[in-house]
């Protein structure tokens, strides 16, 4: 067992508006026994997802909404405490759908062991977790990137974003990330080694695309959705293809994300544009580890996490991903 009194991040309800900062509450709900097939875990990680708008608003979506007065849904990574489990030992590293909490009693199907040496367990709730394989399969699998195509990536220097945009620059297509705010921009450029970058809160996104652009768009991987893809789906080339990934601009209405007005540009410029979730891909996930683990160790790639310390802090850490004050996967550090 725990010497410490567990605490838990809950929903109270499902947000009326687009501001969800009123409907967090902690508790210190003491755990369940440890049954057979079980183990105990201590969190240290949790990983702060857009995709958690989704989960607190209650429509049908790709998994079941949060129930109200439920812990807080969220992948974590922890240290194995306390075991009934035939597969899993005390000391071992896990990472699931642990909740936001400081500790949690799972099924050991519910859990995935982590643990390549030389890589700190958080790693797995980063680029070499869940938003690293929705980077990698999005990029490889549904864009495809080829050598000499210009690929625009939009949320470019956040977690998903980065990482599909080095794939594509690492196949040879020309690489342009969209980011809000020099620093960002500069990252993209400094650290990333794309080709150019456009600041959009610096004004007219369609002029900057159109500058940075003068091919056309061949690839576009869109994580934001809004005013950004209706400026790129302008200056698709020809048979074009985008990577539906994420819609960040459209969260705060999540139930009712609006779509872009120039949609017809799909049939007249005969573009394909193609939506996933991990869900369709996590049969594949160590195929994205075969390329992720070594392409991060010989720095063939790059991620940068930015940390968050204390479980109370979550709804502070929910807002700063809306809010573009996150500066790389953004993760809860607990204890
Ligand atoms: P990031 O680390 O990229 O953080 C989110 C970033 O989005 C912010 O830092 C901000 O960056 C940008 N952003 C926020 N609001 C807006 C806005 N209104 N317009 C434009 N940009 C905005 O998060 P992730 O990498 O985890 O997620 C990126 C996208 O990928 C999200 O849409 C997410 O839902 C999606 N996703 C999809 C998955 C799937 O399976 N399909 C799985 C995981 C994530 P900036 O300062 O540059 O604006």
């Amino acid at each position: 067992m725990t010497d410490k009194k567990p605490v838990q991040i809950r929903m109270s309800d499902y947000p009326a508006t687009g501001n969800a900062r009123d409907i967090w509450r902690v508790t210190h709900d003491s755990l369940r026994p440890v049954e057979d097939g079980e183990v105990l875990v201590r969190l240290d990680y949790i990983s702060i997802d857009p995709g958690m708008r989704g989960w607190i608003t209650n429509k049908r979506s790709y998994m079941p909404p949060v129930k109200p007065g439920g812990v807080m849904r969220a992948f974590g990574v922890g240290e194995i405490v306390e075991s009934r489990a035939t597969g899993l030992a005390v000391g071992d590293q896990v990472t699931g759908f642990t909740g936001v909490q400081t500790h949690g009693v799972f099924k050991q199907e519910n859990l995935r062991k982590v643990g390549i040496p030389g890589v700190p367990p958080h790693t797995f709730l980063s680029g070499l977790g869940m938003t690293g394989y929705t980077g990698y399969f999005g990029m490889t699998d549904i864009g495809q990137p080829k050598e000499g195509e210009t690929v625009v990536v939009s949320a470019a220097s956040g977690a998903v974003g980065s990482i599909a945009a080095q794939i594509a620059k690492l196949a040879g297509a020309r690489v342009v990330g969209i980011a809000g705010g020099p620093d960002k921009c500069s990252y993209l450029i400094d650290e990333l080694g794309l080709d150019a970058a456009i600041d959009y809160k610096k004004g007219d996104i369609s002029a900057a695309l159109n500058a940075n652009c003068p091919d056309g768009i061949d690839l576009y991987f869109d994580n934001v959705g809004g005013d950004i893809l209706s400026a790129v789906l302008n200056q698709m080339n020809y048979q074009g293809r985008i990577v539906v990934c994420g819609g960040i601009s459209q969260y705060g209405d999540f139930a009712s994300a609006a779509g872009p007005a120039n949609f017809m540009t799909v049939v007249t410029h005969s573009l394909s544009m193609r939506g996933f979730t991990m869900r369709d891909y996590m049969h594949r996930v160590p195929e994205a580890l075969d390329w992720l683990v070594p392409a991060w160790k010989e720095r063939r790639i790059k991620f940068r996490e930015h940390i968050v310390e204390g479980i109370e802090n979550f709804p502070n850490a929910f807002d700063m991903i809306f809010d573009g004050k996150n500066h790389g996967k953004l993760l809860l550090k607990l204890g």
